[in-house]
């Protein structure tokens, strides 16, 4: 059984290629009988908050869509699933793979998933320390946030849209960080622990996070767990080529919300999919039983703002 999920951060109120993506995600679980979750990445507690993520719950609702299990349930919420990210942290320290990093670059932005422009593969000096200068700091009381220690391996991912992705987890992507100095676990860690507890089996996202993909899967694989199968999709962006988060107010759903109903917006996310010929509206149950991934783009496509 198809088991999917989707697993937006409420950090802020969702824009309409969050809605793009969710609506392929419960596509794609619905035409194949499957069960969808609903998780919430919580992970930074100063960027999400609980009112987001209650936003994001009646925004999905709104829009026509539901899931099996999920949403506003704890054991579903990264913030309270803390345990078994810990659980899962000693378990690749006990085998060698965790040093602590004393660097505080590009940390903060560990918790959040890396979207477009925001990651690049870091050589750490701090992964040559020998281990009694690490305790030396660590008892001295220095912040350090901790990094696993990639191989130069080269791991190749088979997407289900895009095709072979491949990456020398240590020259592309470099030892990434799976907790931060403030304690907090950072994304990458944490995606790999929910999908493989929740059972999810197929992973259907943004393609700004396929160079996630390698790395998720050495993860998976150095805890024993099953990777997912993987299938990214185009992003929506901006006529400047910027992802729409970033640059249009007017496509958040709060201002979509106030300009048209839901089966308006459907159609036409629909209509971008290439899942209908024309912008027309229709409720996502009417999409289910003719939804084939051979009409959805492989390639991003970009919104004129002005012409909506
Ligand atoms: N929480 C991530 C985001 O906000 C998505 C993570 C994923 O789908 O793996 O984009």
């Amino acid at each position: 059984m198809l088991v999917g999920r989707f697993a937006p951060s409420p950090s802020g109120r969702m824009h309409l290629g969050n809605l793009f993506t969710a609506l392929l995600v419960w596509l794609d679980v619905r035409r194949a009988g499957g069960r969808l979750w609903l998780r919430i990445e919580d992970l930074d507690p100063e960027r999400c908050s609980w009112a987001k993520a209650e936003q994001l719950v009646d925004d999905l609702r709104w829009l026509g869509l539901d899931w099996d299990e999920g949403g506003l349930q704890p054991q579903f919420c990264q913030s309270r699933r803390t345990p078994l990210y810990a659980a899962a942290f000693a378990k690749l320290q006990a085998a060698g793979l965790v040093y602590p990093c004393f660097c505080s670059r590009a940390e903060r932005l560990a918790a959040a998933a890396p979207h477009l422009g925001e990651a690049g593969p870091t050589a750490c000096p701090c992964r040559d320390l020998p281990e009694v200068e690490q305790q030396r700091r660590l008892l001295a009381g220095e912040r350090a946030a901790w990094r696993v220690r990639t191989p130069a391996e080269t791991l190749t991912v088979q997407d289900e849209h895009l095709g072979e992705y491949a990456e020398n987890l240590a020259a592309d992507c470099g030892d990434f960080i799976i907790k931060r100095s403030d304690g907090v676990f950072a994304y990458q860690l944490a995606v790999v622990v929910d999908d493989a507890a929740m059972g999810v089996n197929r992973v259907v996202r943004g393609r700004d996070l396929l160079s996630s993909a390698p790395r998720q899967v050495w993860l998976h694989r150095q805890l024993g767990f099953a990777p997912p199968q993987f299938c990214h999709v185009p992003l929506l962006l901006a006529a400047d080529g910027k992802r729409l988060a970033k640059r249009e107010r007017s496509l958040d759903m709060g201002a979509l919300r106030a300009a048209c109903t839901a089966p308006e917006l459907v159609g036409w996310l629909a209509w971008l999919a290439g899942l209908q010929a024309e912008p027309r509206p229709v409720r996502p149950q009417q999409l289910i039983e003719s939804f084939d991934w051979r009409w959805v783009p492989q390639t991003d496509i970009i919104i004129d703002v002005e012409k909506k």
